[in-house]
């Protein structure tokens, strides 16, 4: 039989990274297997879904590359169909009318546990023959059996049990005649073909319920991998609020997304003491039966340490996309600034992420920068006002603006004063960056052009005048 998996999440947050690891385990379970992927958004909560948090999951999932074969499926669009079933385990007496109030059930788990047991509903109109009131909207309950166990022999979790007996006879249908997350659960992964049931360990205690539904619709069972959720820095659970959680927050400071599923693919499941996976590594080793049991905590050093290594080999059309974005929230115009490929050639190697490397470029296309004053104070000072003079008379006659060619006129203004190439390195760098923090000073000239170098050695050169002037 074909591996068919999915991922269903619900559109009612931010998708939360742990969602995501979810969503590759089973992207690449289906894919190891030579499978089918799908993808479900289960949006029946109208009240906590939005659009909004629909399309972040599309866009996250095209962003990793997280392709799928069928959907997105929405629930909401499925109404009918679930209707269907519930009416089929009502003719087949698997499931029944329930007109209890919510003070009644409410009285119900009130007794059972001052009898001690587990708060729950007592099944009171599970056999009634008796004609129901004619004033109260029903809800649907679900017959669990009231005996016997139900086994999952879970690809992560190992073999759980569960007794029927500690559960209660779930709804299925609320009072206005709507599916609930266990029913439409079902007769999706029932209806979608789903072999392999891949989700958080949050969800382990519906799966009885769910198996027990697929069981009297006689359908064949899924297997079910339950995941651990991930932990914060703290090793505390991650919720969706903690911005560490989101996966736009990583999109958005510049990594890439391979950094991060091989992150994530790491992040409870491991193949020796291999740090770093290709895709199609991902794909042939993974085994979602060697992902651990236990909780893993998130690592923020270790995904910047991983986002380095994809940084130095990134598609320059990924880099280039993200600085255009950057620049341009920032109204900045990359067309009298260096090309974009050059910059990211001379900056990939010296940063963590794309928002870093955007960042420590601003002043490439920014004129109006402001000089730190604690470094220009130390750096852009007498003593160094004719070297930087020179500098700039043998700089305006250099034809072919090249970086050697650049360096060697560094190096024979140096020679010329008898100082060292950092003595005059820094402050050009202070004068034409506003920062003490560049590339090497020849690359960095290059990429700045002559006219725009030029014209910032001036205004460095100034502010030694005016500086000692006062
Ligand atoms: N929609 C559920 C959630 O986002 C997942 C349900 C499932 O995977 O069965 O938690």
């Amino acid at each position: 039989m074909t591996t068919k998996t999915r991922f269903a999440p619900s559109p009612t947050g931010s998708l939360h990274i742990g969602g995501v690891r979810t969503a590759l385990y089973s992207w690449l379970h289906a894919r190891h297997h030579d499978g089918k992927f799908v993808l479900r958004i289960e949006d029946t909560d109208l009240k906590r879904s939005t659009n909004e948090a629909t399309d972040t999951i599309l866009k996250c999932m095209e962003w990793l590359g997280l392709d799928y074969d069928e959907g997105p499926y929405y629930q909401t669009q499925r109404t009918l169909r679930y209707r269907e079933v519930i009416d089929e385990l009502i003719s087949t007496d698997n499931a029944y009318y329930c007109y209890c109030t919510k003070e009644e059930v409410n009285k119900m788990r009130d007794e059972a546990m001052k009898r001690g047991e587990k708060p729950r509903y007592n099944g009171f109109w599970r056999d009634r023959k008796e004609s129901p009131p004619s004033d109260v909207d029903p809800v649907v309950r679900f017959k669990t059996p009231l005996d016997g166990q139900i086994i999952i022999d879970d690809l992560v979790q190992g073999k759980v049990v569960f007794n029927n007996k500690e559960l209660d006879d779930l709804i299925i249908a609320r009072a206005d005649g709507s599916a609930t997350y266990n029913l439409t659960v079902v007769v999706d992964d029932m209806d979608m073909g789903i072999t392999d049931v891949i989700r958080g360990d949050d969800h382990l205690n519906n799966t009885p319920r769910q198996i027990n539904i697929l069981k009297s619709l006689n359908v064949s069972i899924p297997n079910y991998a339950h995941i651990p959720m991930i932990l914060d820095t703290n090793g505390k659970k991650l919720s969706k609020r903690n911005d560490d959680a989101s996966v736009l927050k990583y999109h958005d400071e510049g990594y890439i997304a391979e950094a991060l599923l091989n992150y994530l693919v790491r992040l409870g499941w491991s193949k020796g003491d291999q740090e770093v996976f290709s895709i199609k590594e991902m794909i042939s080793d993974f085994d979602i039966k060697r992902v651990n049991k236990s909780s893993s905590s998130l690592n923020t050093k270790k995904l910047r340490w991983l986002n380095q290594h994809y940084l130095k080999n990134i598609k320059t059309s990924v880099a280039v996309d993200f600085l255009t974005n950057f620049y341009e929230e920032k109204n900045l115009s990359l067309s009298d600034g260096p090309h974009l490929e050059a910059l990211i050639e001379v900056q990939k190697n010296r940063v963590h992420t794309l928002r870093e490397l955007a960042e420590k470029s601003t002043f490439f296309y920014n004129d109006r920068y402001e000089y730190d004053n604690k470094v220009a104070m130390k750096y852009l000072i007498p003593e160094i006002m004719e070297p930087m003079t020179i500098l700039h008379e043998l700089l305006n006659e250099l034809d072919d603006w090249q970086a050697l060619n650049i360096k060697s006129i560094f190096e024979s203004t140096t020679n010329q004063f008898d100082i060292d190439i950092g003595k005059l390195a820094q402050p050009v760098r202070v004068a034409i960056t506003g920062t003490g923090i560049s590339p090497g000073i020849d690359e960095t000239l290059y990429l700045l052009g002559k006219t725009k170098s030029l014209a910032r050695l001036r205004r460095g050169i100034d502010f030694i005048i005016t500086n000692s002037a006062s």
